[in-house]
This record gives structure tokens, C-alpha cells and sequence, in this order.
């Protein structure tokens, strides 16, 4: 395997163009070598004015907003071919800013950014609106128009993966956007900029701006050139972005953090539970919003899951995560390994808890590596069951029956989804109505289906994305009347005696 090379420089693209690199340079930090492998010049209020600016005249241009469908859905489906054919390099781009193990990154990320154009590509060819013809005088019909420019802001933990869903979603239904990644993961939106030039999508419709997110994601929030806000990132900055766009009352979707619970039942398939609670919390090196990172184990399974479970976390390949072998990379940063081992700290100091494996840094350095962690918790009310951590680190509870199962899982101030593994359909049934969780997963981990909504309840966001939802936030709907015969209209201003 080749390895990819790194851009040195990564700068701001507006209208089609790599702007020059002026702004304040911000390393980017390998995860592996804890050295800089890249520099971000941060894109300040005037480059995201210009962003702006770009993206408002070429909306207003119709070149792009304006196109048929059908020219739209062939250039999506040019940017899903371009993703596939420069699968490799992307993947390679993923695991040197993030750390994500490269089978994942190859069998995760990158797919699922092609599949995100590929869906939206479809789903525009498809798609249809209400029309009302119960009334015998006019027919009513709802158009979905194009809201307009949209700002939308990824995440480090799956940079493509995520915001290309955005970008796909925004770009599909005629908008033209500016997109600001995280600032610790800026290389894989160089080669994107290109696919989708390639593909044929026009200047200044997708506009990028690199850059920290209280200077450049802040000044494209608060923007009042944007009309749309799509947000996935962390409660604290979701709360931020939703004030910011209420003031400017712009349409927002946040999808935010997660506590999830992944609920076994003793009359579960344990293989199959044993295989995806590793999953639900381990790949993506445990930093993912959805991580069913509270193991809530019925009590007569208990002891023996717990020795399954933690023999297999003790088996997992912690390492270079360019090695196709590597099932856990180093974290994204030294602050986001400190985090993760503040909380196994923490744990280590309490008979309320119980360290059942890893919880120090991994005996690999440099890198910001940590041991897979499992922590046993005698309440749901310590803090290791109540913050999102998001690293390798679970933590087990234990229950008698369904109804403390389901308090315990509600009992967060996240939402975002829950695992149930149960033969029982009585006991499936109860769990699909009691839990407060955007997302329920019956015997299966991690399987999003972009048609149906995703997102969450409570902290963990606002509104959904996926199919029709994605369509709601990224185009207006304008309902237009139009008679079918000349019904009496009221007639004003007319003298009594004429
Ligand atoms: P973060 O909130 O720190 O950053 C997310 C993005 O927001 C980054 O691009 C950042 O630069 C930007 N940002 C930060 N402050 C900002 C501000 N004041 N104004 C505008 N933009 C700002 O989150 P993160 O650490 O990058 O990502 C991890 C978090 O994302 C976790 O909490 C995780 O659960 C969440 N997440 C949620 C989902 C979901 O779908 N619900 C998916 C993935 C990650």
C-alpha cells in the first residue's frame, strides 16, 4: 500500500478557487506521531463573508438551483463514482487526521460518503409533494423549493462520513452551502473539493471554510447571509448554534451527544449481543455519538457475559492504525485521551465502581492511545454513566426486569439512540414504546437507514435528518392555489344600486 500524501497546506475554497494561505495557521496534529502533518490558515469573518457571498450569487444564479433534476441526480451520482475511484487516498486522508482504524475508514467512511450522494441522488428522482383536490373550486399543490444558502458543520469523529451527508442533502435539493469542517480534521476535504468540481458541480454551490469553531464556524453561524444550519457536533456547541440561528431565525437541525444505553436481556442471542456491544462502542475507537456506551446486562447473565465481554476487550488489537489489522487506534487528540482518562480515574477511586480492564494510557508512544475500558458501576447516577466520554470505555449496570431496564436507560439527559437484545416480542414491544431514544435498535448495532429519521431526544439534538427529514430542513415549501373554474368571488366596492 502506498501512502497517501498529506496535503502541507490546507486553506479555505470559495467560488471554485483555493484561497491564499493568509489566515492564522493552526497545525493538524497526527493522532499517531503526535506531530503536525498539516496547517490550517484559518478562514476569519471576511473569508466567510466571501464564502457566503460566493454561495448567495451563485443560488441566486440558477444555474445550479435552477437545473433539472435529472442534471442535478447525474452529477451527485459523478461525485459517488469520484469518492469510489479515490476511495483509497480518501481513506488513507481519514485515518492520518483521525486515527480511525483503515478497515473501518474503508469499510465504513468512505462507502458511506459515496452511498450519501448515491441516496440523495435517488431520493430527489423520486420524490413527490402533497396535492389537494378536495375542494371542487381550486387545486392546492405544495412545492419544495430550495431554502436558499445552507451552513452546515461537521465533526472530527467521522469527518466524510458526516459531512458529506450535508453536503449530499443540501446540494441535492438546489441549495448552495458553506461547509466548515472541524478544524482537527481538514485533509480529506481537499480531495472532496476536487470530486465534486469534477463531477460537475458548479462553482461557489459547495464552499468550503476551514477553521476553529468559535472564530470561523461562529461567524458562519451567526451569518445573516444563511438561511439553513444543519450542526452535528457537541451538546455545549449545539446550544450555541441553536441561539446563534434563532436570532437569526434560520432553519437548524442539531444532532448532538449521546449516553446510550444497549439494554441484554438473559433470553437474548448472546453471541450476536456479545459481538455487537463490542461494536457499538469499540469501532470508531469508541468516538461515536451513538455508541451504546452504557451496558445495562439482566442480572442472571451477568457474571458470565461480563467474562466474555471483557476477555474479548483484552483480545482487541490496539495499534498503527494504517494496519489493516487494527481494530483500535490512538484517540484525536492528548485533551480527548486526558478526558477519557479522567473518567477512569475517577473510577478507580470508588467502591462504587469497579475497573474491569484498561482505563490507562496504551503502552504505545507516541500517540494518543488508550486501553479499551470497561468499568462496572453500582449506579446509573456516578458520573461515568452520566457524560458522554466518547473513547473506549463502557460501562456496565445491572437490572432484574424490563421496567428498571427502561428507567435506567431514560434516566440521561441524552436521547439519541437504544440497543435491545431480547427473543421476546412482549419484551421488544415495551422497549420500542418506553424508550426516550430518537433510535431504537432491536438485535442488531449501528444499522442506519438514511430513508427514516436520525436523531435525538433531549440533549442529543433537535430535529432529524435522513430521506424526507433532510428534506424539510434543506428547502422551503410553498403552497400555491390555483383555481379549476371561475367560482364566485366576493365582489367589493360595488354600489348597492349598480
Ligand atoms: P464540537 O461541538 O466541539 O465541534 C463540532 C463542530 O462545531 C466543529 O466543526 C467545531 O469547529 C464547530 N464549533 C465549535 N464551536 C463552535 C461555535 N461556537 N460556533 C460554531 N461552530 C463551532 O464537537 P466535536 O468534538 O467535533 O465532535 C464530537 C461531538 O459530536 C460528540 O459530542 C458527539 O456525540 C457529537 N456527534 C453527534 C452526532 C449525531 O449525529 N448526533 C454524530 C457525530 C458526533
Amino acid at each position: 500500500m502506498n501512502r497517501q500524501a498529506i496535503p502541507a497546506q490546507v486553506t479555505s475554497f470559495i467560488d471554485g478557487r483555493w484561497q491564499p494561505a493568509t489566515g492564522l495557521a493552526v497545525p493538524v496534529v497526527s493522532p499517531v506521531s503526535e506531530r503536525p502533518i498539516s496547517v490550517l490558515h484559518e478562514a476569519d469573518a471576511a473569508q466567510v463573508d466571501a464564502a457566503v457571498a460566493a454561495a448567495r450569487r451563485t443560488f441566486e444564479a440558477a444555474t445550479w438551483s435552477g437545473a433539472a433534476v435529472a442534471e442535478r441526480k447525474q452529477v451527485l451520482l459523478r461525485v459517488r463514482d469520484g469518492i469510489l475511484a479515490r476511495s483509497e487516498e480518501l481513506a488513507q486522508l481519514e485515518v492520518a487526521h483521525t486515527g480511525v482504524p483503515i478497515a473501518q475508514a474503508r469499510g465504513r467512511h468512505v462507502p458511506r460518503a459515496a452511498l450519501n450522494f448515491e441516496f440523495f441522488a435517488e431520493f430527489i428522482s423520486q420524490a413527490s409533494s402533497p396535492l389537494f383536490d378536495q375542494n371542487p373550486d381550486y387545486l392546492t399543490f405544495v412545492r419544495h423549493e430550495p431554502a436558499g444558502v445552507a451552513a452546515l458543520i461537521a465533526p472530527w469523529n467521522a469527518p466524510l462520513a458526516l459531512a458529506t451527508m450535508k453536503v449530499a442533502g443540501a446540494i441535492a435539493f438546489g441549495n448552495s452551502c458553506v461547509l466548515k469542517p472541524s478544524e482537527l480534521t481538514p485533509l480529506s476535504f481537499v480531495p472532496l473539493m476536487q470530486i465534486l468540481a469534477d463531477a460537475g458541480v458548479p462553482a461557489g454551490v459547495v464552499n468550503l471554510v476551514n477553521g476553529r469553531g468559535p472564530v470561523t464556524g461562529s461567524a458562519l453561524v451567526g451569518h445573516p447571509g444563511v438561511d439553513v444550519v444543519a450542526f452535528t457536533g457537541g451538546t455545549a456547541t449545539g446550544r450555541l448554534i441553536g441561539e446563534a440561528a434563532g436570532r437569526g431565525l434560520k432553519k437548524v437541525v442539531t444532532e448532538l451527544g449521546g449516553k446510550s444505553a444497549n439494554i441484554v436481556f438473559a433470553d437474548a442471542d448472546l453471541e450476536r449481543a456479545l459481538d455487537a456491544a463490542l461494536v457499538a462502542v469499540f469501532a470508531n475507537n469508541g468516538q461515536q455519538c451513538l455508541a451504546g456506551s452504557r451496558l445495562l446486562l439482566q442480572r442472571p447473565i451477568a457474571a458470565q457475559f461480563i467474562e466474555r465481554f471483557v476477555a474479548r476487550v483484552q483480545s482487541l488489537r490496539i495499534g498503527d492504525p494504517l494496519d489493516a489489522a487494527t481494530e483500535i487506534g490512538p484517540l484525536i487528540s492528548a485533551a480527548q485521551r486526558d478526558r477519557v482518562l479522567s473518567f477512569a480515574a475517577q473510577a478507580r477511586t470508588g467502591p462504587e465502581y469497579e475497573v474491569l480492564c484498561g482505563g490507562r494510557a496504551a503502552a504505545l508512544s507516541p500517540g494518543f492511545y488508550v486501553e479499551p475500558t470497561v468499568v462496572r458501576a453500582k449506579s446509573n447516577s456516578l458520573p461515568v454513566c452520566r457524560e458522554e466520554i466518547f473513547g473506549p470505555f463502557v460501562t456496565i449496570l445491572e437490572f432484574d426486569d424490563a421496567e428498571a431496564a427502561f428507567a435506567i436507560a431514560n434516566d440521561s439527559q441524552f436521547g439519541l439512540v437504544s440497543y435491545v437484545w431480547s427473543a421476546s416480542l412482549a419484551t421488544v414491544t415495551a422497549a420500542l414504546r418506553a424508550l426516550r431514544a430518537g433510535v431504537v435498535w432491536i438485535n442488531t448495532p449501528l444499522t442506519r437507514e438514511l430513508r427514516a429519521p436520525f436523531g435525538g431526544y433531549k440533549n442529543s439534538g433537535v430535529g432529524r435528518d435522513g430521506g424526507s427529514w433532510s428534506r424539510a430542513l434543506f428547502t422551503e415549501e410553498k403552497t400555491v392555489t390555483i383555481p379549476v373554474r371561475d367560482f364566485p368571488i366576493l365582489r367589493m366596492g360595488i354600489s348597492a344600486d349598480a
